[in-house]
């Protein structure tokens, strides 16, 4: 098991306890482009095996499949209830994951998918005022 997928289980778990209290502040509007289900960046992970274990350990993760590679030669994926018209097949049902969508303790070590409505901006000193 590499260096790189154990720091990605770890910020997986880390995730779900990171204050929502953090340096950054995440702004703007969700422009209902489907991205984020279609170009899910898998921090860390770097091929199908990697991927079998997040499945086991957050039962989540059997949604997603692998559609591509990043330039930094980790997994991108897709979610299989994203339909061709870019909405989501079980919305009523989506995952908390998915309603949370860009929570700040999702987005812990990350950015905002390219193109994406919502920016991660990081907190001014007035911010904390
Ligand atoms: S990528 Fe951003 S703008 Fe597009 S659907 Fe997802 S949250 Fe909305
Ligand atoms: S379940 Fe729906 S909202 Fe969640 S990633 Fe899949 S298509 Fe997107």
């Amino acid at each position: 098991m590499s260096i790189d997928f154990l720091k990605s289980l770890y910020y997986e778990v880390l995730s779900y306890f990171v204050p929502q209290k953090q340096n950054y502040k995440i702004t703007g509007k969700c422009r209902k482009c489907g991205k984020c289900c279609k170009e899910i960046r898998a921090y860390g992970l770097k091929n199908e095996k990697n991927l079998q274990i997040m499945r086991f350990i957050f039962p989540w993760y059997r949604m997603f499949y692998i559609t591509g590679r990043d330039n930094n030669n980790e997994i991108i994926l897709s979610c299989k209830f994203l339909s061709s018209n870019g909405k989501c097949k079980i919305y009523p049902f989506r995952p908390l994951l998915c309603r949370n969508y860009p929570a700040k303790s999702i987005n812990f070590n990350t950015e905002m998918i390219d193109g994406c409505g919502f920016e991660v901006v990081k907190k001014q000193f007035k911010d904390y005022l």
